[in-house]
């Protein structure tokens, strides 16, 4: 939607927004899904797209690949989104910097940008991390769930940084990508936060306090998250949010990450990370597949991990209002705090 924008080029508030009414917040923030879940494949899931779009969203990164599939898929998947942004930008933009943005707030469209899931898409060589970086893809995580050559995953060993995935982080930090510390082991995303000298995010997780999903972070991951300035994304996953099979509790788990994680470390280090996509057939056959990265005992439903609409990350806003939470701190979490930390990343 358009409107003014409430954060500059350098993802500061440039405004007073203390007097806004919530809708007139909601109007005048940058709403930012720091990862959604369409499946990178060819044709691409616009579809998922549009109706991110249309929910209000100002950004969004999407996956062009992970681990699971083979590493140079990538390529036509990336391929792909550049054409079909390209030929559709009467509605989006692709992100090459915080300016297109900023653009996309004001012209009311949905700024686009792309990331992958696993360094294993770098075929071991941290050569590829400028490529990819020249092709527009603005953030990187280190593992897809499984073990890596960069690190440990969620439903590893919880191992730590390799070698090879500390030069990674430092090759990511020189060329201006975001380190994203989601689907790894506790000890690999500590180790990140560490390492990086940049701020680093977790797009797209939630506490494990609240529910005890090995996807979920523990505290201490969320702390060495903040303590480097980084930013962590709640995400509207059921299976991860806890609330399988029952839809009438979406927002009001969310609102609890929320609550969880501005109690531990503060709500300038919050956002979303809605890992949002229409469930495909694609996706529940490959679940059945590559049942080493979706281990059944934690995925007991296959490729169904019960994707919360998209609609519902707006009311986050009014929710969080009526929770007692300033203006300042919804729209950083709505948008600014993560842009903040792209903003430090890329430029
Ligand atoms: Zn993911």
């Amino acid at each position: 939607m358009r409107g003014k924008v409430a954060v500059s080029s350098e993802g500061e508030n440039s405004m007073d927004v203390s007097r806004l009414s919530v809708d007139e917040l909601f109007q005048n923030s940058v709403i930012w899904d720091a990862h959604c879940g369409i499946d990178p494949q060819v044709p691409l899931d616009v579809s998922s797209l549009e109706r991110i779009r249309k929910a209000g969203f100002t950004y969004v990164s999407t996956n062009v690949g992970y681990d699971v599939l083979p590493w140079h898929e990538a390529f036509p998947v990336i391929g792909a989104y550049r054409r079909w942004l390209g030929e559709n930008s009467d509605g989006y933009i692709p992100v090459s910097n915080i300016g297109d943005v900023v653009a996309a707030k004001r012209d009311g469209k949905l700024a686009v940008s792309m990331d992958i899931e696993g360094v294993s898409a770098l075929n071991g060589t941290t050569d590829l991390v400028e490529v990819y970086h020249r092709l527009g893809v603005r953030q990187m995580s280190f593992v897809y769930n499984k073990d890596n050559a960069g690190g440990g995953g969620c439903h590893g060993e919880n191992t730590g940084l390799t070698r090879f995935g500390r030069n990674v982080i430092k090759e990511m930090n020189r060329v201006g990508m975001l380190v994203d510390g989601s689907h790894c082991s506790p000890k690999t995303a500590i180790e990140i936060a560490e390492v990086s000298s940049k701020p680093i995010i977790i797009s797209h997780a939630n506490s494990w306090v609240l529910h005890g999903h090995p996807r979920n972070i523990r505290d201490e991951q969320a702390i060495a998250c903040a303590n480097t300035g980084g930013v962590i994304g709640v995400t509207g996953i059921r299976i991860f949010l806890g609330n399988m099979g029952d839809n009438s509790t979406d927002l009001d788990r969310l609102v609890r990450n929320i609550d969880h994680l501005c109690e531990l470390v503060g709500p300038q280090h919050v956002g979303i990370g809605s890992d949002f996509a229409e469930i495909t057939t694609a996706l529940e056959s490959r679940f059945a597949k590559a049942t080493d990265y979706w281990p059944p005992e934690h995925y007991p439903s296959g490729g169904d991990l019960g994707f919360v609409d998209i609609e519902v990350f707006p009311q986050l806003a009014a929710a969080l209002s009526a929770r007692g939470y300033s203006n300042k701190d919804i729209s950083g979490i709505l948008g600014a705090n993560f842009m903040r930390v792209a903003a430090m990343n890329w430029e």
